[in-house]
This record gives C-alpha cells, structure tokens and sequence, in this order.
C-alpha cells in the first residue's frame, strides 16, 4: 500500500537541477528519519506540541488518518494524471517524508515504470540512507535529489549519511546529485562535514541550498551559501518556493 499525503500541480519546482520547471508534485508519506533540530513547531491532532522539518506532516504517523491510501498503481496514475496539462508533459517530482521507503512496492514500481515509459521526467527527492537495487532499466533513468542530512538535523552521524547506499545512486543513475542545507551558524562545521563526505563518495555534482522555513529565515542565510558554493565550485540552488509562496503548504 502506498500512503501519500499529497498530490499537487503543476507547479514549479523550487531547488535543485529542475529549479523553475514546471512539476507536478506526489508526496509519499513517513519517514526513517527525524530531524528535529529543523525545529519547525506544530500540533499533532491531539493537541500536543512537537518540533521536526517542515514536512512534519507527511513524517510523523500522528497525521496517519489525513493520509490517502492507494492500493493500485492505476488509482494513484489516475489522479496524478487529472493534473497533467494538455499541452506538456510536466517534470514528476516523488517527494517526502522519505519516497524511497517505497522502492520494493510493486505498486511504486509501477508508477515509476508508467512516467518513465511515457517519457516524463522523474526526479526522487531521497535522504540517500536506504540502499536500494537497481534491477531494472527504467530505474537508471530517475534523477535523485540527494538530500544528505547534516549534523544541523540532530540525527546521528551512521543514521544521516550512508555512504554505501548514496555511491550505489551514485554510480548507477548518472545525473544524481548531492544537496546540502546551509546554516551560517555552522558554516565552519558543515564545510569540514561536507569535505568528509565527498572524500568518501564517487565523483559527483553538489547544490548548496540555504537553510529556511520561510523567506526570513532563508535571506539570513543566503550569502554564506552563496560564497561556500563559489569557494567549493558547487552549485547554488535557491528555494523558489519559499521565495514566492513563504511557507504555504501544497503550492
Ligand atoms: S529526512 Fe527529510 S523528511 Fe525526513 S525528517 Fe529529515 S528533513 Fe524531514
């Protein structure tokens, strides 16, 4: 079964390679991963009050009962496709909580095999710490959005960054990328953890990102970003989305 918390679109995708094209956006639920140093506030349903990312919703099972539940592929294919505009075949974007905890679902296969057969773009926006198989063709044509996890997230090192599962992506879907979150609180650190990670991994492209919930949050850390990616020869990659919707959910 698979639990997807939303489907929205098109709409432009905000970060990474595909920054600005148009998307079409499916958001699977849970999550291996609890980052709750992102601090992000809310209330459960229950009216307690929890700190994690700004996708607790799709993380933490305490929203499991607003989930949409699909059994098939074709259900899921169904709705997804009421949002495909008639003229262009809009970029896929399978996102999270974490997508990839849905690899060996045959039904997640399927919706794969689907856009990949009928030439759309697909990119998985992964943590990168579950190893996956690659066993068939299709699967080397996904783009993954490797969003590798820093200290900043408050996991601990051997949970955040597995080095097998990301050089595996690595080296069998060619066009991965690296993406990194920036705090300018703990640049020193984060240059030192970055250099680390990259020592250990296949050669491959990286995106620094700035750190923010919201359009304040992220201006305050936008230059540091900038001048590590300059400094390093990485790619900048804005978060248009909180740049033009701030921290709306589901735009
Ligand atoms: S890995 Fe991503 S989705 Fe999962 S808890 Fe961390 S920031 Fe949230």
């Amino acid at each position: 079964m698979l639990e997807i918390n939303e489907i929205f679109g098109p709409s432009i995708q905000g970060e990474g390679k595909y920054s600005g094209v148009p998307s079409i956006f499916i958001r699977f639920s849970r999550c291996n991963l609890r980052c709750r140093n992102f601090g992000v506030k809310y209330q459960k349903p229950d009216g307690s009050i929890d700190y994690l990312c700004d996708t607790y919703y799709a993380v933490d099972p305490a929203f499991k009962n607003d989930w949409m539940k699909y059994t098939s592929a074709g259900d899921l294919i169904k709705e997804v496709d009421k949002l495909v505009p008639p003229d262009y075949k809009p970029h896929i974007v399978i996102t999270g909580g974490e997508p990839l905890l849905n690899w060996e679902d045959r039904n997640f296969q399927k919706l794969l095999k689907h856009y990949i057969k009928n030439k759309f773009q697909i990119t998985i926006e992964t943590n990168a710490t579950i190893d996956i198989n690659f066993t068939k063709k299709y699967q080397k044509k996904i783009l993954f959005s490797m969003g590798v996890k820093l200290a900043n997230c408050g996991e601990p090192l051997e949970k955040r960054v597995r080095i097998k599962a990301i050089s595996n992506i690595i080296k069998k879907a060619k066009c991965s990328y690296l993406k990194f979150v920036i705090d300018k609180n703990l640049i020193f650190d984060t240059e030192k953890e970055i250099d680390d990670i990259l020592k250990a991994l296949p050669k491959v492209n990286v995106y620094l990102m700035p750190l923010g919930d919201c359009k304040q949050n992220l201006e305050q850390n936008v230059k540091t970003t900038v001048n590590l990616a300059v400094k390093k020869g990485f790619f900048y990659s804005d978060r248009l989305h909180i740049r033009i919707w701030d921290n709306k959910k589901g735009v």
